[in-house]
Parts: C-alpha cells; sequence; structure tokens
C-alpha cells in the first residue's frame, strides 16, 4: 500500500499516519519529521532548512525530493509507505511519479484531510500544549506567525496538489472535522476496509 496524506497544517495528517502505519505495517514517511532530524543534526541540509522551516516557508523541491528519493528506497519501504506532508507543490508530486514510476509502482490512494480553517490555530495552540504537558521540546514553527506563514504557503503551493491528484482519480477526501476515531474510520473505508 502506498499512499499520501494531504492537508492544512495541523489537520491531522500525522496522527492518521501513524495510525496507519500501524494497521498496515509499512512506515510513515514524515518530511517534516525527516527535516526536523537534520536541522537537530546540523548536517548542511538542516542548516539550510532550518531559517526557512522556522519561518513557516518551504524547503527547496530540490532537497526534499532528494531526502524521499533516498528513503523510499530503504528496504522498510519495499511494501509501501504513507507519505505525510509530501508533496507539497505540484513539482514534487510530478518528481514523485517519476520516482515510482521508475520502480514500477504506483500510488494506492491520496487522502486528503478538509478541515475548518478556523479551527486550525486552536488545534496548534493545543499541540504545544500537549508537548508541554508530555514534557516533549515544542516545535519552533507552532507559533501564530510561523503557522500563518504555513497556511499561506498550503493555499499558494499545496492545494493545487490536490487539483493534481483529482484530475489522476486517485483523490480521496474525507472529513478532517470529525473525530480522530471517526476519521480513522472514514479512511478505512475509503480505502476499501
Ligand atoms: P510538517 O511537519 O509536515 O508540518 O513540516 C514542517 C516544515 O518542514 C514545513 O513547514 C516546511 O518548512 C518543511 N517541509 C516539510 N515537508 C516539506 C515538503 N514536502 N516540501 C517543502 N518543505 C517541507
Amino acid at each position: 500500500m502506498r499512499l499520501v496524506f494531504l492537508g492544512p497544517p495541523g489537520a491531522g495528517k500525522g496522527t492518521q499516519a501513524a495510525r496507519l502505519q500501524e494497521k498496515y505495517r509499512i512506515p510513515q514517511l514524515s518530511t517534516g519529521d525527516m527535516l526536523r532530524a537534520a536541522v537537530k543534526a546540523a548536517t548542511p541540509i538542516g542548516l539550510d532548512a532550518k531559517v526557512i522551516m522556522d519561518a513557516g516557508g518551504l524547503v527547496p523541491d530540490e532537497i526534499v525530493v532528494g531526502i524521499v528519493a533516498d528513503r523510499i528506497c530503504e528496504p522498510d519501504a519495499k511494501s509501501g509507505f504513507i507519505l505525510d506532508g509530501f508533496p507539497r507543490t505540484v513539482n514534487q508530486a510530478e518528481a514523485l511519479a517519476r520516482m515510482l514510476r521508475a520502480r514500477n509502482m504506483d500510488l494506492d490512494a491520496v487522502i486528503e484531510l478538509k478541515v475548518d480553517e478556523a479551527a486550525l490555530l486552536a488545534r496548534i495552540e493545543q499541540r504545544v500544549k500537549d508537548s508541554i504537558a508530555g514534557g516533549a521540546a515544542v516545535r519552533a514553527d507552532d507559533n501564530p506567525e510561523a503557522f500563518k506563514a504555513r497556511l499561506d504557503a498550503y493555499h499558494a503551493q499545496t492545494a493545487p496538489v490536490s487539483a493534481y491528484y483529482a484530475e489522476k482519480g486517485s483523490l480521496k477526501t474525507i472529513d478532517g472535522m470529525a473525530p480522530v476515531d471517526a476519521v480513522s474510520e472514514a479512511i478505512a473505508k475509503a480505502l476499501g476496509g
């Protein structure tokens, strides 16, 4: 099973992708997590990405495409993967299609979580509270200014990716405002059980 999750920041992509990872025993590949790891390890990519990420912008396509191209060749991704946070531009979606075609692979589905954007800032604020309560680090881009930039980037560059996949017939749109379990059920149904 090869899946892509689309949706604005705070839509619940990470939460739902983590659930599917357990269900299908395929890895959740979050480009945000991979980039944060690169920032933490202070690799050359991480050093370049940090400023952009902290401001809520998008890291250049060639960097993210390179990271994903390497990651999907790892042994654990052989029988499938869930891409969370990638592709975020039509250019990335086209690069992904080329990568998969070169390996005689295809996506099984693209799941888009639709949410009421007015509720998103509240969700991000809750994520910050949960992180603090759980003793976890708060993301540098989970603040109102960076969040607004992330939402703007989503509208300008990622929303067209939904149209790209809708045209290909692989887009499954799910109501992301429902309770977490109901969203999981709707996804399972969309994937055929
Ligand atoms: P996320 O954890 O998916 O919210 O991603 C956090 C940040 O990482 C984003 O705001 C971007 O700066 C960067 N990022 C993650 N995935 C991508 C991507 N596919 N393309 C460009 N930038 C990305």
